[in-house]
């Protein structure tokens, strides 16, 4: 008889045929109750699933993180009953959870839109009113995908093509198979329809089957759902706020920034405004880094393929890269063969796509065909067809490419960092150099997922690279922390929580340096934990070079964002050969940790934009207040108090149009400006100023000389509150 493991360690001994519900049933009522579903040993199933052996089981209730997945793939089966009803030549493709709800793509001749909600909806309603089972069954392959084909959905058919395993199940919409509505599914389910709290239908997107532009369109219907309705009436309002809040609108009404078709997708070009908040922002930034003892280094941005051959980036990343820059057809085939070889196993000959390549070479350069595979020179210099020849040709090739390689588009700024960290020699007495650089970094991301300033395909990162003994790790790793901390406060985003990513015993994915993790992960809790950082460890989330800490951050309205990271890795110094003598005068490898608080500055601003609604604190606004003229007569005055103004460094323009005061103030107003500063004659007699904040609270004359300071003291980002642990 099984016994299952709760998570609180008891044990309990199961009866033949229990279910993770009875187990739910004998610790109590009120966890029977709230049980959407169950994880055994780590794996996700339904509450009626049998439990046949041995394993650790957790009952999954609504506080659970992985309840709303359960849920909402349950509303998605709802929804695509309710569709089947309503328009029965509906086929049906694919429709799992996402992020913040669930879609269902479909094949349907019928164009849907927002107005067939309702009764999609009302269909929804009575499913969910009737509060059927959910009911599981399964059928070997064969069997399954016999009955599929008989039932001519070809994207079904194709779903279960893919599916792994010879069994494959099917989820009923009611206790009884056959009589109730069924998919095709894997599962997880919640018990019944009538557990679905809230629901509501969100919107349409266009979609390709398989994700693939040359395929079949289809309609992609958008869902949410939540255990109860306050939930979603918080989520709908959170959706609400966004809208008015989205960085691509503001960002155009403020002329903050602009994306050219003609400059490319993806590519930010920041105008005037939008470049003054990222420079205030970078100037804040580089005024800290300065005081902790990082130092500014300039690199270009491309660099030479070896260099990215060196670091792993080429070719191992090329699908999210620009394609390399070559200088001639020999070095671009020749990176091509480099590439065929370098892949080639140990035990292989020679492959038809190194072939391929040698025959490109001999086509296009006879000389270098020539030499990789003339009898004339020494074995040493020639290209080997034979098994066991990969490493011997994959350096031959790198050595006839030296001085005439390619470039790429900088993917990362660490290799070029390692590299200035090469350039001398270190001692641990120079240690550690912290070496801090504005770069910006090219990714190739899909053009489907360019979204405004969040996705893009060029950034520019707040990025530094520190080179540090093992006995530095800690204390460097927590000046992070405490830097990234200082500077989120700083701008006003003071709700954050980190998520600590370590690696996972035994799993390939992650370099073998079991002392080096041991250490470096240490070092990184502790870190959190004196920086006094709310953190959760998440086993696996690990870079494969070493553990990593993430920053959560929430904005105004409770969305929450990723920025910035801070990595230890210890691949970097051996890749690169970076060394360092140490005080028993003999060459060590440094770790290297990688940091960038705001992760990037276009997205980092894109968010602050939504953040802040375009109304950018004192210090950040790109225009800090417009001194306007009520009428010609105080013109005179209005151009020379907005020039004292700026002459102090302050952002100030004047509105001296013949236009009326009240247009003039709203103009103000609309472009988020903190200040409209009104003169009239009796301001201009009095040297005073009217000044008008945009929140239309705050109107009252004060002398010029009162404005400088009421200036002067908000020109400074809010000084945060003392972090634990501050160096
Ligand atoms: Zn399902
Ligand atoms: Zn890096």
């Amino acid at each position: 008889m099984p016994v299952v493991t709760l998570p609180d360690g008891t044990q309990r001994t199961l009866s033949e045929g229990s279910t993770a519900a009875d187990v739910a049933r004998a610790i109590g009522p009120g966890l029977a109750k709230a049980a959407l579903g169950a994880r055994l040993d780590g794996r996700t199933v339904d509450l009626s699933a049998p439990i046949v052996q041995d394993c650790k089981l957790e009952i999954i209730t609504d506080r659970d993180p992985a309840a709303l997945n359960i849920l909402r793939h349950s509303t998605a089966h709802v929804m695509a009953e309710a569709l089947c009803k309503l328009f029965p030549e509906t086929k049906l493709v694919y429709g799992p959870p996402v992020e913040n709800g669930f879609y269902y793509d479909i094949d349907l001749p019928r164009k849907l839109t927002p107005d067939d909600f309702p009764a999609i909806e009302a269909e929804m309603a009575r499913i969910v009113a009737e509060d059927r089972l959910f009911t599981r069954y399964e059928m070997p392959r064969d069997k399954a995908m016999q009955k599929l084909k008989a039932e001519g959905n070809p994207y079904k058919v194709d779903n279960a093509e893919r599916a792994k395993g010879n069994v494959l199940s099917f989820y009923v919409n009611g206790a009884e198979p056959g009589r109730y509505w069924e998919d095709l599914c894997m599962g997880t389910h919640v018990p019944s329809t009538g557990r679905i709290g809230a629901y509501k239908l969100t919107h349409i997107a266009g979609a390709y089957w398989h994700g693939d532009a040359t395929q079949q369109q289809l309609q992609r219907l958008y869902g949410t759902a939540f255990t109860n309705k306050k939930d979603l009436a918080a989520y709908l309002e959170q959706i609400e706020e966004a809208k008015k809040r989205d960085h691509r609108k503001i960002g155009q009404e403020l002329n903050l920034f602009v994306i050219d078709p003609m400059v490319g997708s993806g590519m930010i070009l920041w105008k005037p405004k939008g470049a003054a908040i990222r420079l205030l922002l970078e100037n804040h930034l580089r005024g800290e880094l300065i005081k902790n003892g990082y130092q500014p280094v300039f690199t270009p941005h491309i660099g030479g393929l070896e260099l990215y051959r060196t670091s792993g980036h080429f070719p191992y990343y090329r699908d999210s890269q620009f394609p390399p820059l070559y200088e001639t057809d020999r070095s671009r085939i020749l990176n091509e063969l480099w590439v065929a070889a370098s892949a080639r196993p140990d035990n292989a000959a020679i492959s038809p796509t190194e072939q391929h390549w040698l025959d490109e070479l001999k086509r296009v350069d006879r000389p270098a065909w020539e030499a990789l595979l003339s009898d004339a020179g020494p074995a040493a210099q020639r290209f080997s067809s034979a098994a066991g020849g990969t490493a011997h040709n994959s350096r031959l090739i790198r050595e006839m490419l030296s001085g005439q390689d390619g470039f790429l588009l900088k993917p990362m700024n660490c290799p070029h960092h390692a590299r200035i960290y090469a350039s001398e020699p270190r001692s641990y007495r120079d240690l550690p150099v912290r070496l801090a650089e504005f770069g910006t970094v090219y990714r190739y991301e899909q053009s489907g997922e360019l979204s405004g300033m969040t996705r893009v395909r060029g950034f520019t990162q707040d990025d530094a690279h520190l080179y540090v003994t093992p006995e530095q790790l800690q204390p460097e790793l927590q000046g992070c922390l405490t830097l990234v901390r200082f500077v989120l406060d700083c701008i006003g985003l003071t709700e954050y929580r980190a998520r600590i990513g370590l690696h996972k015993e035994g799993d390939p994915k992650f370099i073998h340096n079991p002392e080096g993790w041991a250490q470096s992960e240490r070092a990184i809790c502790e870190a959190a934990e004196i920086a006094g950082l709310t953190a959760t460890r998440e086993e696996g989330e690990a870079a494969f070079y070493g553990p990593k800490i993430d920053f959560v951050v929430k904005d105004c309205i409770g969305r929450e964002w990723q920025l910035g990271t801070v990595q230890a890795d210890y691949n970097q110094a051996i890749r690169f050969g970076l060394e360092y003598i140490g005080p028993d005068n003999r060459p060590h490898r440094p770790i290297t940790i990688h940091r960038a608080p705001f992760g990037s500055m276009e997205r980092f601003v894109g968010i602050l934009i939504e953040h802040f609604m375009g109304a950018f604190p004192f210090w950040l606004a790109p225009v800090q207040a417009v001194v306007v003229s009520v009428s010609e007569k105080s013109e005179a005055y209005a151009l020379e108090a907005a020039g004292m103004l700026k002459n102090a460094g302050y952002r100030v323009e004047a509105d001296v149009s013949a236009e009326k005061i009240g247009p003039k103030k709203h103009r103000v107003r609309q472009q988020k400006i903190p200040y409209a500063l009104v003169v009239g004659e009796q301001e201009a007699a009095a040297r005073s100023v009217n000044v008008n904040d945009r929140e239309g609270q705050k109107s009252e004359t004060i002398p010029l000389a009162a404005l400088m300071e009421l200036f002067e003291r908000s020109n400074k980002p809010p000084r945060p509150p003392a972090t634990v642990g501050e160096r």
